[in-house]
């Protein structure tokens, strides 16, 4: 038995696979604010799923900086986390090996090895959601780096809103992220059928794909996130603007991901493979 939990900013998520691969049982509920009641909850919650007792692993992936893949650094929406040795912490409360990795990095390693970036060696995965977060991907690995990856909060508007969840201005999340739309549009993006509007948000987020381009030099980028779900309305600017950004590169593809929601559950269970 293998089993991937994927703690978000508002729903944590618990999938158990027989294989491996594919996930046999997903349950989902609300992630607590506040650490050790979340913790307590996590260890109910897979005591239950797995009363005969738990796999060597639990992979567990956390939305946002991991400090040497055991301390959560920063995570935004979940500001009573920070500074928590949550690895030490969950292997005494659950009697298992926990394996941390960033959300995102789960995501993108799921997009390289099974999904839309399974034919290619340079893998750059880029979610559009509430916030934004991304990976970069090698020969089916999660690159390594000192503190991992947060496109998100790159700038491109030094003069830009101030973006409380990282304290900076302008930064790629303020900007383009579904919260920013609903800032600037005031309409939620789900309900926002007007081509204009998305042709506008469209190139304030090229500007961003176009610079983690530059930087990362991908042979494919994979969008996922809840802003792909305007297809192409959005995504058909979001080509054609980036395109035009990109001049000194030949142009990678860039696809909107096939795996959807599952892709982080996904990578916590690839990753053990
Ligand atoms: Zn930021």
């Amino acid at each position: 038995m293998y089993i991937s939990v994927d703690i978000g900013g508002t729903n944590t998520r618990i999938a158990l696979s027989d294989d491996g691969q594919n996930i046999s049982r997903k349950e989902h509920y609300k992630t607590p604010q506040n650490y050790h009641e979340a913790l307590a909850l996590l260890t109910t919650k897979l005591h239950s799923l797995l009363p005969d007792g738990l796999p060597h692993t639990v992979v567990i992936a956390v939305p946002g900086v991991l400090l040497d893949r055991q301390k959560i650094y920063k995570t935004p929406h979940l500001p009573d986390w920070e500074g928590e040795n949550i690895k030490t912490d969950l292997e005494s409360q659950l009697h298992t090996s926990i394996l941390l990795e960033n959300d995102a990095d789960l995501g993108g390693l799921a997009e390289s090895r099974i999904g839309a970036g399974r034919e290619y060696d340079i893998v750059a995965y880029l979610t559009l959601s509430t916030g934004i977060g991304g990976s970069r991907i090698t020969q089916g690995q999660i690159d390594p780096t000192q503190s991992g990856f947060e496109p998100g909060h790159h700038i491109i508007k030094p003069n830009g809103p101030f973006w409380p969840y990282c304290g900076q201005h302008g930064c790629f999340e303020s900007l383009a992220s579904g919260t920013a739309f609903e800032h600037t549009y005031h309409i939620k993006p789900e309900l926002c059928e007007d081509p204009l509007i998305w042709e506008d948000h469209a190139k304030i987020t090229s500007q961003g794909l176009a610079n983690l381009i530059y930087f990362w030099s991908p042979r494919i980028v994979v969008l996922g996130g809840s802003l792909t779900k305007a297809g192409d309305k959005f995504i058909n600017p979001l080509i054609r603007l980036t395109q035009e950004q990109i001049t000194m590169f030949p142009m990678p593809e860039i696809v909107v991901s096939t795996l959807g929601g599952d892709n982080v559950l996904l990578g916590g269970l690839l990753i053990q493979q």
